[in-house]
Parts: C-alpha cells; sequence; structure tokens
C-alpha cells in the first residue's frame, strides 16, 4: 500500500486535534446519525436479511480461498472479450502500469471514477508526476480534489463538509480545473449540483482516457460492475475510447449468481437504498459501443499477505459499503482523516495495518483506534469481525513491542501481581482495608485525567474473593 499521508501524525494525536473541531463534529455528526438511521430502516424492510448476510459471507470466504482460481477465471474471460489483463504486485508497478498505458494513447488528461483503489496507490499523484492530470468525476470527490484535501470516508468523502463551506471552496477554485462556478452561486443543493454537473460535463465530452475501480469482477464471464448513485461514473465508462479499470484481488465473484447477493447487500448498507440508481457493467470491448479499448489492472498491494493471516482476512470480505465508519462513536468523533488512510473508521483500522504493515507509528496505532463496543460488527454486511481482528492486530503491535505505552506496562504489572500469589494477596487486603478512603475518581494526571475524570472507580466489595471462600466454602464448608 502505498505509504501514509505526508506528516500525518498517529492517531491518538490526530484524534486529539481532530475532535477540537466543533464544526467538523457537528457536520460528522448530523451526517452518520442520518444515514445509520436511514440504513436501519432500510434493512429491516428485508425479512431474509440475516440469511442474505450470511450467504455475503459464505461467497466471499468461498472466493478468497479459491483466489488463485477465480482470478485466472477471470484473466481468462476478459481477454477473451477483449480486453487486456495487467498484474500488479504494489503501489508503484499499478501507477507506472497505469500512466504507461495513458501515455501510450497520446493524452495528458484522464477522467475518473471514484475509486478506492486508485486512492489506495496514489495514482493521480503519480499520473501528475507524469505531467497527466487525473480529474474526478464523482461529486464528493470533485469537492475533495477542488478544495486540495482528502477523502474522509468511504462513500462520503468529503462528509466533514457542509453545504457552505462546498459553496465556497466551488466558488474559488472550479476556475482553475475547468468551468468557473456561476457568479450567483448559493449553497442550495440544487444551485451545487448544477454547477457541478456543468463543470464535469465539459470534461466528460472531451476526455479520450477514463481510470476507474470496480466494486465486482464476475470470473465466468469478466464482467466489471461499478455502482454509484449519480451516474458521472456511468459517464466515465461509456464515452472515452479508452477505460482502464485498477480494481484490487479480493473484487473477484465466482457467477453472475454470486452478484444478485451483493446488490442486495451493498445499496441498502451504503446509502439506505433498496437499489442504487446507477449499475454499471462492463465485459471486454464491443464494436460500436462504449470504449475501443480496455485495459484490467489487477492491484495485490499486500492483500496475499492479508490472505496468508487466519484472523485477518476476514478484513478482504469488505464491499466498503461504510456501514461500520456510520455507527462508529470513534469515528463519529475524531473524523476520517485522524486514520491516515483512505480506509478510514472500523475497516481502516483493521485493513491497513494489514495492507500496509504495523511497522510505522501510524500504522500501529490504528488497532486501537476502537472501542471495541462491537456496533461495527453488527452493522457489516458481510459479518466482518472487527473486534476480533482488532484485538489480534493488538496482540501483533504488542509482540513487536510499539504497543501503546501505559496497556503494556499495566499489563506487566498485572502479569507480575498475577505470577506471585503472596503479593496479589496482600494487594487485594491492602486495597479492600483501605477501602473507606479511596476517592470515588482516580486523580490520574497528564492525558489520562480526561479517562479518569468521567469514570467511577468500582465499589471495593468488604472483603476479598479469597477471604470470602475460605470463610463460606473453604474446608469443612459444604456447597449451598
Ligand atoms: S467492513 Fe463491513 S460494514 Fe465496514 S465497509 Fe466493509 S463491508 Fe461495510
Amino acid at each position: 500500500m502505498s505509504g501514509t499521508y505526508l506528516g500525518m501524525p498517529a492517531f491518538p494525536e490526530a484524534a486529539a486535534v481532530s475532535t477540537q473541531n466543533a464544526q467538523l463534529r457537528a457536520n460528522l455528526s448530523h451526517a452518520t446519525r442520518t444515514i445509520r438511521d436511514k440504513r436501519a430502516a432500510a434493512v429491516a424492510e428485508l425479512t431474509d436479511w440475516p440469511e442474505l448476510r450470511q450467504s455475503g459471507r459464505e461467497i466471499k470466504d468461498h472466493t478468497l480461498r479459491h483466489l488463485d482460481r477465480y482470478l485466472l477465471q477471470l484473466e481468462e474471460a476478459v481477454t477473451a472479450a477483449g480486453g487486456t489483463v495487467h498484474w500488479a504486485a504494489d503501489a508503484e508497478e499499478a501507477n507506472r502500469i497505469v500512466a504507461d498505458l495513458v501515455k501510450a494513447t497520446g493524452e495528458r488528461e484522464v477522467v475518473k471514477v471514484k475509486s478506492m483503489a486508485t486512492q489506495e496507490i496514489g495514482l493521480n499523484e503519480a499520473l501528475a508526476a507524469e505531467g497527466i492530470t487525473a480529474y474526478e468525476t464523482d461529486l464528493a470527490e470533485l469537492i475533495v480534489q477542488l478544495a486540495d484535501d482528502r477523502p474522509s470516508h468511504i462513500l462520503v468523502p468529503a462528509i466533514h463538509r457542509n453545504r457552505t463551506e462546498i459553496r465556497d471552496i466551488f466558488a474559488d477554485r472550479m476556475a482553475t480545473w475547468g468551468r468557473p462556478a456561476p457568479e450567483d452561486l448559493t449553497d442550495s443543493p440544487a444551485h451545487l449540483a448544477e454547477a457541478a454537473r456543468l463543470h464535469l460535463r465539459e470534461k466528460f465530452l472531451r476526455a479520450k482516457v477514463a481510470v476507474s475501480g470496480a466494486n465486482f469482477m464476475i470470473a465466468d464471464t469478466g464482467t466489471l460492475v461499478v455502482v454509484e448513485s449519480e451516474g458521472n461514473g456511468r459517464m466515465c465508462l461509456t464515452l472515452p475510447e479508452t477505460l482502464i479499470s485498477v480494481v484490487g484481488i479480493e473484487k473477484v465473484l465466482p457467477t453472475w449468481n454470486d452478484l444478485e447477493v451483493f446488490l442486495q447487500l451493498l445499496p441498502r448498507s451504503s446509502t439506505a437504498e433498496r437499489m442504487n440508481p446507477y449499475t454499471s457493467l462492463w465485459t471486454g470491448t464491443t464494436a460500436g459501443d462504449g470504449p475501443r479499448h480496455f485495459h484490467l489492472v489487477l492491484l495485490d498491494n499486500g492483500r496475499t499477505d492479508t490472505l496468508a493471516d487466519e484472523v485477518g482476512r476476514q478484513a478482504l470480505r469488505c464491499i466498503r459499503c461504510s456501514a461500520c465508519l456510520n455507527v462508529c462513536p470513534v469515528y463519529e468523533r475524531a473524523g476520517g482523516h485522524a486514520y491516515g488512510s483512505v480506509y478510514p473508521g472500523p475497516i481502516g483500522a483493521i485493513l491497513t495495518p494489514q495492507l500496509r504493515g504495523t511497522a510505522s507509528e501510524v500504522d500501529a496505532s490504528l488497532p486501537y483506534a476502537s472501542t471495541l463496543c462491537g456496533a461495527c460488527y453488527d452493522a457489516c454486511p458481510v459479518a466482518i469481525d472487527i473486534p476480533e481482528v482488532l484485538v489480534h492486530l493488538r496482540e501483533r503491535v504488542a509482540e513487536q513491542g510499539t504497543g501503546h505505552r501505559a496497556e503494556r506496562a499495566a499489563l506487566r504489572a498485572a502479569t507480575w501481581l498475577l505470577d506471585h500469589p503472596a503479593a496479589y494477596t496482600a494487594a487485594t487486603r491492602a486495597a479492600v482495608g483501605t477501602r473507606r478512603l479511596h476517592p470515588r475518581r482516580l486523580p490520574l494526571p497528564g492525558p489520562a485525567k480526561a479517562w479518569s475524570d468521567t469514570r467511577d472507580l468500582p465499589a471495593m466489595p468488604e472483603q476479598t474473593f479469597r477471604d470470602w471462600w475460605k470463610k463460606n466454602r473453604g474446608e469443612g464448608k459444604t456447597a449451598r
């Protein structure tokens, strides 16, 4: 996976800053609450949601178990349909393949369908280094690009911006990227959408090359699938002469029948819709219809390493619906930028450290960016046990000695105490003996103060459990 955002601090420091931003918290809280309420209603309409969820999980697990077979089948089908398949082991290789393909067309600009895989590998920056400009066409991605910002949500990358901020971004920045915003632009959704439509239309009609991702790939037909809400993606997928799709290898599904399950799970989980407005499917090239040239870049970039981990591999089931973000109390307050990766929220906390490894401070901090409340697991349409993977990754971080300092010190002290029964008995007796002197809250200093200030100490019993046992169940006593 490409590097961390430049200069990005680890999660605790980044979150300490973002949680102080009242505007950001208000924007996030309003947006996530609205989406999660709607999603809950949309999911509740289906009586067979648990069965669908189980099917989604099983299809993904089966495919991951036989990934090599399905990828080869996919390559064969794409090639037979007139496309060309390229294999990219990492971000650098994928970026080089795409840049070479664009340069071979003689073009210097591309339009893009919203794609997490290309963000993951930093494609826009790599193309810019080669003198190629990539224009984002998803409305939220356009806002992020114009503002020279970073995405903060999987589905709604500009979720941290409100309408007034978006109006100002359009008014200030559209002219530097193409058609300017109208002079009388207001912050009404209709005005903003119209300004974006006119700005983008110019690009769609001019572009000869498009770059996309894909939500799914069907192995038996070589078909790629993009689901979206605006129709801008479809313009990218159909108008240009050359289409280059960069897709993670875990996005493959064996058959069309499998797609049916995910086309029910994804829209309800992500946008709370029964069906998303636009589902585009393309298979190779067809004379007289759509792009003349189609290239599929299959991206590994840490995925086979993730697959090798028996607990962590379930993260590869993810269909990027963002339901876990919208229910996460940590994401809601810290915002997406604090995670230092294109994958924020609970899924980012387990996927990023697996794709990038846990060597850096930022990546080692991510498994701790959670309260382990389990809301993400309940919401996930493919039943990824995110808390289980978080704990598993914490273990990995702790083993490499880069875990949370205070937690490690506390666990070391607890380990010593539990290893020394006499000391343990003395400590618990001392705690019980002084119970009337204990404060209601621990007066911890420094950063721990925020934690201790809002938590009462549990009331100490009148005797230790061992003393109680000796008195009530000890030798000569009978169990009641
Ligand atoms: S982990 Fe589950 S809930 Fe989160 S984005 Fe992926 S599929 Fe959706």
